[in-house]
């Protein structure tokens, strides 16, 4: 349902007057309590609560789209994630770095009913390191006695703070005609792929699979001075590496590096640094850990690198513990919960020995390859052409759809688009999916079909 509406939200070519590309992202970041979640609901126009600040629950959605004022961007909460009291400066300024790494722009909130703190302070720092337009809100003027409390948050350096009332609304939508304001019309933040030089990989999985030993495996052989390596801009959570003798840049490392996340609150954070990894690469290795039973968490994570649009590679650690019992387990949970991804490649690993980590170069190579793919228009209607006459779309209440004309209109990952005679069913999608697949391999890419109907 919400993911759904995501991506028809996201679905390129449905509104012809929108422009082309990913939606901006606006995020909002600031301390616990400020009132950041009241504001994202109000923004959504929801009621409730997108979902209460109970320790422990799992918040696994990270970005919503929006609408103001007929524009749309992505809006980026940050609000749900568990903090423990006396980590709250680190954590604050964490969730604050990946908020403003993956937006184009950012809405600070700060509580106007308590002023600036140190710890809003150590986000200001941040904001202006990164560059990036910043909208100032001094959330819990209720009224406009209040408006003196927002003021105070002058001293903050950020310019002029908009008076707002999460709760009551007061004030909301001129501080979002402000954000939308400096909010370019296409996102430019990670999600858009620098073209040439090394491939961007996200190396990503559940916590305890393995990610940071095979970072280390990886990136302990072989040192690449960064210089070296020409038209590279160097973000410093990226890391150069050498696998089969060309660099690859490993996106997004320090949080790998680093073992953040290690407390309650956990899933949700963890799934907004794999968001933000995403957004940067081009092709994911999803790690499993072979040895026990797959979990939900590690099907999740393999879903967002599909909704993402971005190559995958499957790879599955521990392969130094798997026995032949496991090994048969294994092939049933594959079966069980991979039936709809066989189109992955799957390779087995050991991290902590480093066996058959060298074949994760040529996955990875097959999977790109299969993201950047074309084929010509001649080729693909050819192919349809006798698929459908072979194989025609069910009779429907007297009336039978037609497929008249295909054509890719992207690739990275391939967007193919049918123009029909009317609605094609899922099933029939499904069926020239599969078929597209068996003809053109697309190994290690999701694929994107959709469907305008011509009358
Ligand atoms: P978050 O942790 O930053 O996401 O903060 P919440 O949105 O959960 O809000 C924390 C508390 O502040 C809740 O009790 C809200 O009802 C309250 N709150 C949020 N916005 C306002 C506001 O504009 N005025 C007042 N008076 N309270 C607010
Ligand atoms: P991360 O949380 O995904 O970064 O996982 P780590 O790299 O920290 O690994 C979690 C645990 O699994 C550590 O105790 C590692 O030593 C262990 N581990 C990682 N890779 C392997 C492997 O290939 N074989 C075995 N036996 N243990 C591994």
């Amino acid at each position: 349902e919400d993911d759904e509406a995501l991506l028809d939200d996201l679905g390129e070519g449905v509104d012809d007057s929108a422009p082309d590309g990913p939606l901006p992202v606006l995020a909002i970041i600031g301390r616990p309590n400020v009132g950041k979640s009241t504001l994202v609901n109000r923004i959504l126009g929801r009621r409730e609560a997108v979902v209460q600040d109970v320790p422990g629950v799992t918040r696994d959605r990270v970005s919503y789209p929006a609408e103001w004022a007929g524009r749309r961007f992505m809006l980026v909460d940050t609000g749900g994630w568990e903090h423990d009291a006396a980590g709250i400066h680190a954590r604050v300024a964490e969730q604050a770095e990946i908020a403003i790494h993956m937006a184009d722009a950012i809405m600070f909130v700060v509580d106007a009913t308590v002023g600036p703190t140190a710890t809003d302070e150590q986000v200001v720092k941040l904001l202006r390191r990164s560059g990036k337009p910043v909208v100032l809100v001094a959330n819990k003027v209720d009224s406009p006695r209040q408006e003196a409390d927002a003021a105070t948050l002058w001293s903050l350096g950020l310019g002029e703070p908009w008076p707002v009332s999460a709760l009551h609304g007061r004030g909301s939508g001129d501080v979002l005609d402000a954000a939308l304001a400096v909010l370019p019309e296409v996102s430019a933040a990670g999600t858009v792929i620098p073209e040439g030089g090394p491939r961007r990989v996200a190396l990503l999985g559940r916590p305890n699979v393995g990610k940071s030993s095979l970072l280390n495996a990886i990136a302990g052989t072989q040192r690449v001075v960064v210089d070296e390596v020409a038209g590279t801009t160097r973000d410093p959570v990226d890391e150069l590496v050498v696998l089969g003798g060309r660099p690859w840049w490993l996106v997004d490392t320090a949080g790998i590096r680093r073992r953040v996340h290690q407390t309650s609150g956990a899933d949700f954070y963890a799934s907004l640094r794999t968001q933000a990894a995403l957004e940067k690469a081009e092709v994911a290795v999803v790690l499993v850990d072979a040895s026990v039973t797959m979990t939900e968490q590690d099907t999740r994570v393999i879903q967002q690198v599909i909704d993402s649009g971005r190559a995958l590679v499957i790879a599955y650690n521990k392969w130094d513990l798997v026995d032949e019992e496991r090994r048969d387990q294994l092939d049933r949970e594959i079966e069980r919960d991979l039936v709809q991804i066989q189109w992955a490649p799957r390779i087995n690993v050991s991290a902590r020995t480093r066996w058959h980590v060298d074949r994760l170069v040529r996955a990875l190579d097959t999977s790109l390859a299969s993201w950047d793919t074309r084929i010509s228009t001649g080729k693909l209607n050819s192919f349809l052409g006798e698929l459908t006459a072979a194989n025609p779309h069910p009779v429907r209440g007297g009336k039978q759809p037609r497929i008249l004309f295909a054509t890719q209109a992207d690739n990275r990952p391939p967007r193919f688009v049918l123009f029909a005679t009317g609605f094609i069913e899922a099933g029939y999608r499904r069926f020239i999916e599969r078929r597209l697949r068996e003809e053109f391999g697309f190994v290690g890419t999701p694929i994107e079909i959709s469907v305008r109907v011509r009358e």
